[in-house]
């Protein structure tokens, strides 16, 4: 789960992650109250939205007056951002952040992933900050330096601070930007984040190390265990079919392609996007609805991917085992006699009952062609959506 740089702020605040000051607005007239609240000379108006790239994009303003507060905030509010992040078709601004103006000396990258080949926790850091840190990797990947952390003992105060003599913190900063590292670490252990990224991390003119950017991501599997974080679930910056699937404890993602799919089992969901690329079709989307799937659910997920109105056609793939094949055909069925099915739909079934499904399908009176296997089933959607 994803969350805004202001709220991730306001969690790094509690493990003593030095911020600047500000406060959310929804409108206008917010805006300039929280400015004059703030009471600083300087204000700065940040878009907040679940990507980044937003300065670059015209989403941050440096205002030197009240009158530039409001200005720029309604310049912002309700515009539709294009960052490289949003994708073309951008995400629309409903909040602002109104932050106190820092002056910054130096701008630093700071960031802890959980690192796959060592299966452990790394911090990285780099004097590169400000700039993407994919670019930063990409050309120059001896300007980004790490620690992996053990997860007996955590980050040792001697990794943060070779980190920060890495990237050259000025030294009389040094013990400054340690406890911010150790802080930041903390925070992201405790919350169970799987990323938090702090680009850019920033020397300030009056000798403090600071997060002007805050980027937190979490593992949703651990937020049953943080109700605070679940507060700060945005639904407006999540997909609607997403939303809807987690309604229904379906794992579905959507993508950008025109061939939905509908599967059990992440691994046979991964394996049908494959071929579906592999005969030149789109997947539109991942979906896995599970093992134990009821046919209400199957109905929900089929409804879902209908409602996406890129899905050109759908191409069901599923191997009964734990699932059986006449819940699949049943939900199938229902789903598409509530909407009208008005797409082409190539259906593979494999496994129990799988006799029963076919002669479900077969006198439903629905226009379903028939795949053989993974490969023949994939091969006629692509052909089918051209
Ligand atoms: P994004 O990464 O989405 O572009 P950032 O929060 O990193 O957004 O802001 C972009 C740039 O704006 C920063 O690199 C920094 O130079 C400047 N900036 C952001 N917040 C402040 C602030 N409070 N005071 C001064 N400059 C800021
Ligand atoms: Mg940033």
């Amino acid at each position: 789960m994803n969350i805004h740089e202001y709220q991730g702020k306001e969690i790094l605040r509690q493990y003593g992650v030095a911020v600047p000051e500000g406060k959310v607005a929804f409108t206008v007239d917010e805006a300039v109250e929280a400015a004059k609240e703030l009471g600083t000379s300087v204000n700065v108006v940040k878009a907040q939205i679940h990507a980044g790239g937003r300065g670059k994009a015209g989403g941050v303003k440096v205002a030197k007056n009240l009158d530039e507060v409001r200005t720029y905030a309604g310049d912002i509010l309700g515009k539709v951002l294009v960052t490289h992040q949003t994708g073309p078709e951008g995400k629309e601004v409903k909040r602002l952040l109104i932050e106190q103006g820092c002056d910054i000396q130096k701008e630093y990258y700071v960031g802890i992933v959980v690192d796959r080949d060592t299966g452990r926790v790394v911090m990285m850091a780099s004097e590169e900050g400000g700039t993407e840190i994919e670019e930063v990797a990409e050309k120059t990947p001896e300007k980004i330096f790490k620690e992996v952390v053990d997860p007996a003992v955590g980050l040792q105060a001697f990794q943060a601070r070779k980190l920060a003599y890495s990237i050259n913190i000025p030294t009389k900063l040094v013990n400054k930007a340690v406890k911010f590292m150790i802080g930041l670490y903390t925070a992201f252990v405790e919350k169970d984040c799987s990323i938090a990224e702090i680009n850019p991390l920033v020397v300030t003119g009056d000798g403090n190390v600071m997060a002007l950017d805050a980027k937190l991501n979490f593992d949703s599997n651990a937020l049953y265990r943080h109700a605070d974080i679940l507060e700060y679930r945005d639904l407006d910056e999540e997909d609607e079919k997403e939303i809807q699937a987690s309604k229904f404890d379906l794992s579905y993602i959507a993508l950008d392609g025109n061939i939905g799919c509908m599967v059990n089992g992440a691994g046979l969901a991964m394996a049908t996007m494959d071929i579906i690329k592999h005969y030149g079709g789109d997947p539109a989307n991942f979906l896995d609805v599970g093992g134990g799937a009821t046919t209400e659910k199957v109905k929900e997920a089929f409804k879902i991917i209908l409602s996406d109105d890129n899905v050109k056609g759908i191409f069901v793939n599923i191997f009964g085992g734990i699932m059986r094949c006449d819940i699949i055909a049943n939900g199938v069925v229902q789903a598409a006699k509530q909407i009208q099915l008005d797409r082409p739909l190539v259906v593979r079934l494999e496994g129990t009952n799988v006799e029963q499904g076919k002669e479900i399908l077969n006198q439903s009176g629905l226009n379903i062609v028939a795949a053989d296997s993974m490969a023949d089933g994939a091969q006629k959607i692509v052909e089918l959506v051209k």
